[in-house]
Order: structure tokens, then sequence, then C-alpha cells
């Protein structure tokens, strides 16, 4: 067995070799260097269990397109493009929202380039940040005044921090809401300074609730979107206008977490139940924050819309520097906001929006031609067919409704469907799928149809290394 060690190629066979592949003469020669080393422990691995017991099998030929198929897997960035076929469209685990083509192009000339990010050309002094996104979001949403910051959970922080530290927020407890990630509203609340009063029961909060409950250190009266749940059955929250009145009553500014926040109004497409940015605006909230990279389709952002003077006292907020957005993010988000200024355009160019409100026929028409590519990559292996199913608008919207769509189901001979699931995932690019009941499923919502052959493609991948 020892005999066969002194077999395995040496590194400078090895690199000659390896670097004849153009993918791999394109890395970093150490990066290289330390796969194939790895490589050969691998080899030596084999030797030991007795895996490998003749030297021809340890031969720089025999060897060679493991090698480099190991080097190339283990080299590649760790941040990675996947396919995802699961048919959440703002799946927050893959990276919620795909920016539209103009929000790409605005985010390459950004980085590649000199800005007026912080420069006004109209003076040739210092300029604002947010005054690139400002006057479009009050044009879009009807506000007097905006900023936007890192995320939303930074945008609930630095709203509360501004307008209620040391002093009680009254919030309502059917809407103490836990985002994934271990957001949660007293939590943050805690963090900002602010203690949470709590109002109401479970399901039911009045007016005279919170009217009770407000004191001489009342602060704010706050709204949180229960995005990714609903309370269902013998329920009452107080409505905006209600809560309006009593802000005006006791002088008290109404704050809203509004969570996903959309400036498109779905209720066209059925879904119902998440008031758009416009009306909560309309309905008198004075300040109100949403993501910028849930439904509205951009880049991450927390953005902040409201009255002048609450967002004038955010922006002069010393913690907003540790929150603020950068300049790509602040590219692609006031092209995904231009696209807005006509809701059609915003429905059809905005991925998120595109997918959201697909019709049937796209949809079906898209599953069939996934079948087609699956079929042609597999062959008589595998038995493709369509199903009726539900995809989720995800991000924690509309969580009670299922979006009706065409699926596609596979079954492959000899192939557990949680093996192929799961060995999808080392795939180039991966592809990320569902299993439901039992059954191996596709959702072609979201793949988008330049995805449709790569999504066929890793799947024979996947398949050649299960059988
Ligand atoms: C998603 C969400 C947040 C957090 O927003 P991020 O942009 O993910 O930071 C906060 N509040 C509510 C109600 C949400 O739905």
């Amino acid at each position: 067995m020892s005999e066969l060690y002194r077999h395995l190629p040496s590194m400078d066979q090895i690199l000659d070799e390896l670097t004849k592949d153009e993918d791999i003469a394109a890395l970093p020669r150490p990066l290289v260097k330390d796969q194939a080393d790895a490589f050969l422990n691998v080899c030596r691995e084999e030797i030991r269990s007795g895996a490998v017991t003749t030297a021809d099998q340890l031969e720089l030929k025999a060897v060679l397109p493991r090698m480099i198929a190991y080097v190339r897997a283990h080299s590649r960035p760790h941040f990675r493009r996947v396919l995802n076929a699961t048919g959440v469209v703002v799946h927050t685990n893959l990276g919620r929202s795909l920016l539209a083509r103009s929000a790409i192009e605005a985010v390459t000339e950004a980085c590649g380039h000199y800005s007026n990010c912080e420069f006004d050309l109209s003076t040739g002094q210092r300029g604002s940040r947010y005054s690139h996104v400002e006057q479009i979001l009050c044009d879009i949403t009807g506000a007097e005044a905006a900023l936007v910051v890192n995320n939303n959970a930074a945008a609930v922080f630095i709203m509360l921090e501004t307008l209620a530290k040391g002093k009680e927020v009254i919030v309502s407890r059917g809407q103490l809401v836990e985002i994934g990630g271990s957001f949660r509203i007293p939590d943050v609340m805690t963090k900002s300074g602010a203690t949470l009063h709590e109002v109401g029961a479970t399901n039911r909060a009045h007016v005279h609730d919170y009217e009770n409950a407000i004191n001489e250190d009342t602060g704010a009266l706050m709204r949180v979107h229960t995005s990714n749940f609903r309370i269902v059955g013998f329920t009452k929250e107080v409505s905006l206008p209600d809560m309006r009145k009593l802000g005006d009553k006791y002088n008290l500014p109404v704050i809203e977490d509004l969570g996903s926040g959309s400036l498109y109004s779905l209720k066209g497409e059925g879904l119902m139940g998440e008031p758009t940015v416009q009306e909560v605006v309309a309905q008198g909230a004075d300040v109100v924050s949403f993501s910028g990279d849930k439904v509205l389709g951009g880049p991450q952002a927390g953005i902040i819309v409201g009255r002048k003077k609450y967002i004038d006292r955010i922006k002069k907020n010393p913690v907003n520097r540790a929150m603020r957005i950068d300049k790509m993010t602040l590219a692609a988000l006031e092209a995904t906001l231009r696209l807005y200024l006509d809701m059609d355009v915003a429905r059809r160019k905005i991925p998120t929006l595109r997918m959201i409100t697909a019709s049937q026929e796209s949809l079906k028409s898209k599953a069939r031609r996934l079948a087609d590519a699956i079929r042609s990559e597999l062959g008589v292996k595998a038995t493709v067919a369509m199903k009726k199913g539900f995809s989720r608008v995800g991000g924690g919207a509309f969580p009670e409704y299922d979006l009706p769509g065409t699926m596609i189901t596979l079954v492959v001979d000899g192939v557990d469907a949680e093996d192929l699931r799961e060995e999808l995932l080392n795939t180039d690019p991966p592809l990320v799928a569902r299993i439901e009941d039992d059954l191996f499923l596709l959702d072609p919502r979201t793949l988008t149809s330049t995805e449709l052959k790569l999504a066929a493609s890793a799947l024979r991948q996947a398949v050649d290394s299960l059988q």
C-alpha cells in the first residue's frame, strides 16, 4: 500500500495540467495549489481505505477529470447565483427581489464611476445623499418628506430612537410582530430606548384602550403591519383614521411600520389586506417605514416617508450615519422608483411585480417550456408532468394568499426525490426546488425565461451524479 503513495503525481505536473484548463488558469495560483493539495489528500485517503489499489488508477490522466472538477468546485466564490424554483417570489434567504434592468444598469454606472453621490451639481458644494430619492418618493407616496436607510429594521429603530427615546410608545398586543432573523418589535423598542406600552388583547384593541394608555410619558402611537401572520375570527384593530384622530387630540405622532410596503396596488390581482404606502400616507400616518426589497422590488433599503417636521428630526439623528445607504443602493433605488411613475410600466418591468402578477397563461407556457427543456436533458429517465399548484409572495407579505399557477413535477427512475433536491444544491448554478406531498416540484414562476435551460441543465448534472 505504501508503495502506492509514491505513484501520486507531483505538484508541478499537476499544476501544469490544471492550468491548461481555461477556468482554472484564471484563478489565483495559490488558491489552485491549495485545492490541488486538498485533492491529493482525498487520493491518499482513498489509498488508505483501499478504494484505490493499483498504480494506474493514480496516473495523472486518470485522476485529472476528477481533479479539475474538484478544484473548480472548491475555488468558486462563496457568494453565488442560484436558481429559485421554490415559487416564493420575495425569498429572503435567496436575496429577496431581483432588480429591474434599468436598476442593474444604474448600479453598474454608480460603482464604476465617480458620481454626485453627496455633491450638489448646481452649487459645486457638498450635497445630500438623500436628495436623489426624496422628491420622487414624495411624488409617488404623497408624503411631505422622505429619508432612506440601510433596511426597514434600521428605519424602525431610528424612527423610535428619534421620536420616542425615553418615552412610551403605545402598540396593540396583536401587532407585536417577530420577523424572520430575530427582528421583534418589543426588542427593537427596548434597544431604541423607548418603552413599549402594550394595549388591548391579542385579538382585539379599541380606541379607548389607546386613549386610556396615554399619559404624560407617551411619545408616540405606533401601528405595526402584521406582515407574516393574520389574526382571524373575532378581531378588531383600531383603524389608521381613528388613530390619527387620537394623535391630533393628544398631539402625538402616529408611526407605522408597514413592513413590505407596496407602492403598487395588488387589489386588482385579488390580493387584499395590504394597504399601499400611498393609502397609509393619505390616511394620516405621520411617519411610515417600509422595505425597499420586498414587494417594492428594489434593492435592500429602509424607506421612511412622512411629515417634514418628523423626518427632519430623523435626518439629524447622528445614528443615521451608522445606517446610511450606499451609493449603489441609492442608484438602484432611484431607478426602481422611476419605474413607479407609470404604474403599468412598474408592473411590467419590476421582476417582483411581474412574478406576482404573472397571468395563468404565461405561467402555463413557462411550465411547458421548462418541461420540454427537462425532457430534452433527461430523456427517458424522467417522467415530467404539469400540475396546478400554488406560489407565495413571501417576504412576510400577503401570508394568507396562495398564488395559483402551474407546477412541474419530476420523477427520475431510481432517484429519491429528497436526494435529488439536496444534490441540486451542488449543481452549477445550484437550483432550489420544493418537495410537496413527497413529490419533487419546480415552480416556474420564480425562474426567468432565460433560466429555464439552466434549470434543466442543473437537473441533468444532479441526476448524473446520483446515478
Ligand atoms: C420585513 C419587516 C421588517 C424588517 O425589514 P427589513 O427590510 O428586512 O429590515 C420590519 N417590520 C416589518 C413589519 C416587516 O415586515
